[in-house]
């Protein structure tokens, strides 16, 4: 068992290196307005966003990685603008699927995705992202300065933007105790990160970029509670002050208990919506899983393979 676990364990590395390297290059194409999969439609037109927030809608979402194995088979849902959904379900059931759908890695084999009565098919891909923060779970650092990697979120932002960012994410302070603080070197050939400072270092990011739309994906995942609550209730009053529409895939109840809607995603579908309260009082999956979740135990997809990052 040793002998092949060990081999495999550094395929594992491998292979995790190359794909964080894929992530790196996904982010930098994003940067250079370069993206590699999905082409503009030759009208593609700028995504416009109405001044009160952006209303997004899956509708008859039909897509698999591979035609023959649907992920998703007919997702319908609506998050207005400025509300909080929240996604729940099995690992692997399409939780993170659905961001790249939004992000528009892929397109869905049949059915649309709407940003403010916008195809996002119609729009270019550019315009589109531009509009999207995302906190990942596992996030890509890059070997450069803590700086430049908050300004990934926004390359111009000035100093002053970054610490505020970094204030509003509860990073701040642990950069300040690093040795060079804001210009120490970190990444794959300078200083490691935690789990924990690597998402608020994303956090940052989000927060620096100033979009209307925020997807957390197991955003705060490697957090311990204490740290986790300050950090969601500074998200809930960004996403306020910003009316900001957002959705969070999480594991935990205190991430999920307070959205507008709670959509839980089983075999392919929507097997049950509502809002947490409402659906505790059904005797169904969320109820069920429910539990788990107040015990931290990973019922719902928190899993520790790497398949929540947007690559
Ligand atoms: P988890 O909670 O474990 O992160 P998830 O609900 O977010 O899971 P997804 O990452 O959306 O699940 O993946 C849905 C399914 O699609 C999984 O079975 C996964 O193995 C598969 N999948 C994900 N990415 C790809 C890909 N690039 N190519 C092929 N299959 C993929």
């Amino acid at each position: 068992v040793f002998q092949l676990s060990l081999p495999l364990n550094f395929l594992g590395s491998v292979y995790r290196e190359l794909r964080q390297a894929l992530i790196d290059m996904e982010t930098m194409f994003n940067l250079q307005g370069v993206h590699a999969n999905i082409k503009d439609k030759p009208d593609a037109k700028l995504l416009q966003l109405t001044a009160h927030g952006a209303e997004l809608r899956f509708e008859n979402v039909v897509f698999g990685y591979h035609p023959d194995r649907p992920i998703l088979k007919g997702i319908n849902f609506v998050v207005p603008a400025g509300k909080k959904v929240a996604v729940v379900g099995p690992s692997g059931c399409g939780k993170s699927t659905l961001l790249r759908l939004l992000f528009r890695f892929y397109d869905p084999q049949s059915g649309n995705v709407y940003v403010d009565n916008q195809n996002i098919r119609d729009v270019t891909v550019d315009s589109l992202r531009s509009h999207i923060g995302v906190v990942p779970q596992e996030t890509a650092l890059f070997n450069t300065t803590i700086k430049r990697n908050i300004q990934y979120g926004r390359v111009n932002a000035s100093d002053e933007e970054v610490i505020q960012a970094a204030k509003r994410a509860q990073i701040h302070d642990a950069i300040m105790k690093l040795p060079d603080q804001y210009e120490t070197k970190v990444g794959e050939r300078g200083l490691m990160l935690s789990g924990g400072e690597k998402q608020r270092v994303a956090l940052s990011r989000a927060i620096l970029k100033g979009s209307p739309i925020m997807f957390f994906d197991e955003a705060t995942s490697a957090l311990d509670t204490h740290t986790e609550q300050g950090l969601l209730s500074n998200i809930r009053s960004i996403l306020h002050e910003r009316g900001g529409t957002s959705i969070f895939v999480a594991h935990r109840l205190r991430t999920i208990a307070d959205a507008d809607e709670i959509i839980v995603l089983k075999d392919g579908q929507i097997a049950e919506q509502g809002r947490h309260e409402d659906l505790l009082k059904r005797d169904g999956i969320y109820r069920h899983i429910s539990w788990l979740m107040t015990l931290g135990a990973c019922a719902t997809g928190a899993s520790t393979s790497t398949s929540n990052s947007l690559a």
